[in-house]
């Protein structure tokens, strides 16, 4: 990662960098400044910087340059944000964080609908942005099998099968497909993460603490309502034919319907 680089790659160089010990992140800002303020943030860290200024520009570089990380704004001149997330999510799995306004709160629920990652809301620190995308970087690609931190697992046949089936809810953890009454549903990473979770114990009730540990790391420095936007999200997508999968209790947390557990 990052700390493996001899020297911090400069932004705009065409790099000698070796792509696959190195995290490039495409910037789709259309505001200098803020361009500035990025690129001051994470060039210390070491991370290979693509920038774009347009909507366009930004999904012609993802295609290109296969980046690691999208760090996305919102408010661009010839396409919002929300539509370039949308788009980026056809052909590509990089982590996205959306750039937000103070008071775009409903664009960044939005934003995590179409397959964002997290949000960041300007103005925020250098350190903030650094320490986000560090984070995020430490979260597998594709989860742990167990899904749960290893002194919560317990050995037990049913949850450490590869594919765990709970009533019409089918999750194949090494596959990373889930199917509802065998038909197969598309999840975000976060979303399957969070079912993998639940399902790793699935007579447990998780907390939103928990579950941030679970599927960001345990110096997530989000706040938990980040899980509940992702959980309503999951629940759109594997509550169909009127059955319910996922339970909340009213105080603590989640876990999977007991009604589920055939
Ligand atoms: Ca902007």
């Amino acid at each position: 990662m990052a700390e493996t680089l001899p020297t911090p790659d400069l932004p705009g160089s065409s790099s000698q960098i070796d792509k696959a010990t190195s995290v490039s992140v495409l910037v789709v800002e259309d505001s200098a400044p803020f361009r500035l303020v990025i690129e001051a943030s994470l060039s210390d860290a070491g991370y290979h910087l693509i920038f774009a200024t347009t909507g366009t520009e930004g999904l012609e570089k993802a295609e290109e340059l296969d980046p690691d990380v999208v760090l996305l704004d919102i408010g661009l001149p010839d396409m919002d944000g929300i539509e370039v997330c949308r788009r980026l999510r056809l052909f590509t799995d990089a982590y996205i964080i959306m750039v937000t306004g103070r008071n775009e709160e409903v664009d960044r629920l939005v934003g995590l609908s179409v397959g964002a990652d997290d949000y960041i809301a300007k103005p925020f620190s250098a350190r903030e942005l650094a320490l986000r995308i560090q984070v995020m970087l430490r979260r597998p690609r594709r989860p742990d099998p167990a899904g749960t931190p290893e002194e919560l697992v317990e050995p037990d046949n049913a949850s450490q099968a590869p594919t765990r089936v709970f009533g019409e809810l089918e999750l194949d953890v090494l596959a990373h497909e889930v199917r509802v009454a065998g038909q197969e549903i598309s999840l975000t990473k976060i979303e399957f993460d969070l079912l993998t979770a639940l399902s790793a114990r699935p007579e447990m009730v998780y907390t939103r603490e928990l579950l941030v540990e679970t599927v960001w790391g345990t110096d997530w420095i989000s706040d938990t309502h980040v899980v509940d936007v992702h959980m309503a999200n999951l629940r759109k997508k594997i509550d169909i034919g009127g059955r319910r999968h996922i339970k909340t209790v009213r105080g603590v947390g989640y876990r999977l319907m007991p009604a589920a557990l055939n």
